[in-house]
């Protein structure tokens, strides 16, 4: 029993990962791929990159395959996990990491930015796990793993509608995790501090210098570093943790 309970192995597990063409999703589906779990790799508009993460999977010697999933397009939740199980025959492992930001002050916000990122990074995440509860309820065996954001615990100036996603997203994970946890589902959430991928790319140099100032570890993160506790919650090392908020920030949040 004990060595079960830290065992990391995911072979013969099938995992999909949403938005897994490029920064932390890449990763993720990498880290799951090197435990072995077959992965399907999410997408929504660059079809080569995420082919590109099936070759670096395969490289590896991990299966996988690219589909894509408009996350915002939540009819298609249905079919895209009708899709995973007949080709894959299973889907164990849930990850919900697809997700955007349209920065804004409130008061200049509008309903558009809004319903850009709730639709995107927390109706598409419901969409896909109430699709995906399913056969893992059948299976009664299941992971899934939302990607959220310390912003969504403490706020941020700018973005009322990518923090009230993220928020909201926590709040899925724990009351998803109550309806599931007599199924043997755990439904855990990660919640990224800064980390180096083409979304804050993008920000000002002086925000990432007044940023990197209110991290005790003192650099920003890599999206491997999400990946290596994603891929812990994924394992049968995870099994007695549900409703979970892990940060992974440096420790910007404590
Ligand atoms: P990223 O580099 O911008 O990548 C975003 C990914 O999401 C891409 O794979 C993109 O697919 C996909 N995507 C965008 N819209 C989608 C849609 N409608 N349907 C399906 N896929 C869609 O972002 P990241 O930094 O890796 O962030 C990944 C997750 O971590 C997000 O949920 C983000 O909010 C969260 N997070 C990031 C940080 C950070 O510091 N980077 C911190 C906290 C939380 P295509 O390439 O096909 O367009």
């Amino acid at each position: 029993m004990e060595d079960a309970v830290w065992q990391q192995d995911l072979k013969g597990k099938v995992a999909l990962v949403t938005g897994a063409s490029r920064g932390i999703g890449r990763a993720i589906a990498l880290a799951l791929g090197d435990l072995g779990a077959r992965v399907v790799v999410g997408y929504v508009s660059d079809e080569m990159r995420a082919q590109n993460v099936v070759s670096e999977l395969k490289a590896r010697g991990a299966e996988g395959r690219a589909l894509r999933i408009d996350v915002k397009n939540i009819k298609e939740a249905p079919a895209v996990i009708d899709d995973v199980l007949a080709v894959e025959k299973a889907l164990h492992i849930l990850v919900n990491n697809a997700g955007i930001a349209r920065d804004n002050l409130l008061i200049r916000m509008k309903e558009e930015e809004w319903y850009d990122v709730l639709e995107t990074n927390l109706t598409g995440a419901y969409a896909l796990t109430k699709a995906a509860a399913r056969p893992m309820m059948k299976a009664r065996w299941g992971r899934i793993i939302n990607i959220s954001s310390i912003v969504g615990v403490i706020g941020n100036v700018g973005q009322a509608n990518y923090v009230a996603s993220k928020a909201g997203l926590i709040g899925l994970t724990k009351a998803v995790a109550k309806e599931l946890a007599s199924r043997n589902i755990t439904v855990n959430a990660v919640a990224p501090g800064f980390i180096e991928t083409e979304m804050t790319e993008k920000l000002p140099d002086d925000l990432k210098t007044q940023m990197k100032a209110l991290i005790p570890l003192g650099s920003f993160g890599a999206p491997e570093d999400v990946a290596a506790v994603v891929r812990f919650l994924a394992s049968e090392g995870a099994r007695y943790m549900t409703g979970q908020v892990l940060h992974v920030d440096g420790g910007m949040v404590m």
